[in-house]
């Protein structure tokens, strides 16, 4: 009976600028995908061939999922190329105020996914100027006003 080299604390597999790193290992194992994107990545650290086990480290197990994320959120932009708002996520009020200030013709007791469909449809008509839009947008949350509130459209 000798299993005290297994439950002794495993120290992460990986080798980073070709120094073992001397972080615990959690759950996570470096498995011939993570391996694949680490050299997809050309992120800098590689498997020690004289590590016993695959396990590696919290630290390394984030850098593997951001590198993830990012390939995974680039493809996506590729797809669509307008982002996606959920407009479902609006509350009906807002949606409303939206209606009025853009003038869209509704008909009267629209259900809320009638009006998100001809809202949606005007909004992806809408041209953005970008920058000046980030520019009022950070006055109006400095100066903690509301065009709407100050100045509304039609008074329902
Ligand atoms: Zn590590």
């Amino acid at each position: 009976m000798s299993t005290d080299k297994e439950t002794k604390i495993e120290i992460c597999c990986l080798l980073e600028n070709s120094e073992r790193c001397k972080r615990v290992s959690g759950n996570a194992s470096f498995n011939f995908r993570v391996q694949k994107l680490v050299e997809q990545r050309k992120l800098k650290f590689s498997l020690d061939q004289n590590a016993r086990h695959r396990y590696i480290c919290d630290f390394h197990k984030n850098i593997i999922k951001k590198a993830r994320n990012k390939r995974k959120r680039k493809d996506s932009d590729e797809e669509n190329e307008s982002p996606e708002v959920e407009l479902s996520q609006l509350q009906i009020a807002t949606l409303r105020r939206y209606k009025r200030y853009y003038r869209i013709p509704t008909r009267p007791g629209m259900s809320k996914s009638q009006l998100i469909e001809s809202i949606s449809k005007h909004f992806k008509g809408i041209s953005v100027p970008e920058k000046e839009t980030i520019t009022y947008f950070i006055y109006m949350v400095k100066t903690q006003r509301s065009k709407f509130d100050q100045h509304p459209i039609d008074a329902a």
